[in-house]
């Protein structure tokens, strides 16, 4: 599915900036007068200002009417089609917490863990080496998204309990993919973290219904996605009321496949500093899916980091011979040390280079 014009979209392009002094009556009132007009609104409340985002028809709002009330600074019209997940609605970093952990905060975070759960003994067998090799989150399929309707599906439900058994017994906090609708409970139930796929990107009612969750969601990168349409499905998250959003580029390949001959896709790397530049959100990458090839997955994720990643997620698998999906871009435990190490490093370097 193609978005038209996305540009062009009519009736989404403002967003109300309040007077430093606003009191909160005058807040209020402005929410009211967006709702009583059939509308949703949403505040972000930064350290100077506070921003009201108008979710719906805008052409159903007097705007003069809002320019005009108190404690209204000005209608500030906004050009991408993203406003609540710009920078200009949100200005501050936003991190997001799973457990203790804080993503996008001072030091990148790692999740870990095979492509699929396969069985109970193999989801701790690796948990137990990616911990020990400093991953921070745990991942694993419960519900995969394959192409041939002849591959290994997952686990389902025994997947999931597996999962959340590992990730307390490790002490870590997990993800999963939620593929369906009818997935988003039972999902969510037993995760930390909940992820949208790739293929999923552009599916509204699914991202709506994962949003409302009010969990953290991993929202992937659509294979054949502009960024703009990337961001406009994400808003999505954010008009549900949920900013505890992770984005991630995963690799991108054209409308119908092909192009890539050495890789599974073309990880677009200049996506995170567009990404942390137009965005508050945290940015992570994930190499494996992004070229499809284990021996790339170090020097991507070196890439990464350099390019201001977040974190990064990575396949690993013990057995990636055995694998009953994606082993070929699977790295073994003891390259995940390494390479979690080498990262931290190279971002500890960074920082003090551009003096943060
Ligand atoms: C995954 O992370 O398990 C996965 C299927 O990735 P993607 O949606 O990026 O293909
Ligand atoms: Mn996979």
């Amino acid at each position: 599915m193609k978005i038209q014009n996305l540009r062009k979209a009519p009736n989404s392009d403002f967003l109300i900036i309040m007077k430093r002094n606003a009191l909160e009556k005058d807040i209020k009132s402005v929410i009211r007068k967006i709702e009583t007009s059939g509308l949703k609104a949403d505040v972000s409340v930064g350290e100077s200002r506070v921003v009201i985002g108008i979710i719906g028809d805008e052409s159903k709002i007097d705007f003069d009417q809002l320019r005009a009330m108190r404690g209204v600074s000005r209608a500030l019209h906004i050009t991408v089609p993203y406003k609540l997940m710009s920078r200009e609605y949100i200005q501050d970093d936003i991190s997001v917490k799973a457990g203790r952990l804080e993503i996008g905060k001072n030091k990148p975070i790692y999740i870990a863990g095979p492509c699929s759960i396969e069985s109970r003994e193999q989801i701790f067998r690796i948990a137990k080496q990616v911990k020990e090799a400093g991953a921070d989150i745990l991942r694993g399929g419960a519900f995969k998204p394959r192409t041939s309707v002849h591959s290994f599906q997952g686990l389902g439900l025994s997947g999931l309990q597996y999962l959340y058994e590992a990730g307390k017994e490790f002490d870590m906090p997990t993800i999963t993919e939620v593929r369906s609708q009818t997935d988003v409970e039972i999902v969510s139930k037993y995760s930390d973290i909940l992820q949208i796929g790739a293929r999923n990107m552009f599916n509204q009612d699914l991202i709506e219904s994962v949003a409302r969750q009010g969990k953290p969601v991993l929202f992937k990168r659509g294979p054949s996605s502009q960024i703009d349409e990337y961001l406009s499905f994400g808003e999505r998250i954010v008009a549900e009321g949920n900013r505890k959003i992770i984005l991630c580029e995963r690799g991108i390949i054209p409308l119908g496949g092909s192009f890539p001959s050495k890789t599974r896709n073309t990880l677009d790397m200049s996506a995170v500093p567009i990404l942390k530049k137009e965005t508050p959100f945290p940015v992570i990458v994930d190499p494996s899916h992004g070229t499809g090839r284990r021996d790339l997955i170090y020097p991507m994720s070196m890439a990464a980091i350099a390019s201001g990643a977040d974190g990064l997620m990575i396949e690993v698998h013990d057995r990636p011979e055995e694998a009953l999906s994606d082993g070929a871009q699977a790295i073994k435990p003891k390259l995940l040390g390494k390479l979690i190490n080498d990262s931290n490093e190279l971002y500890k370097l960074l920082r003090k280079l551009n003096n943060k």
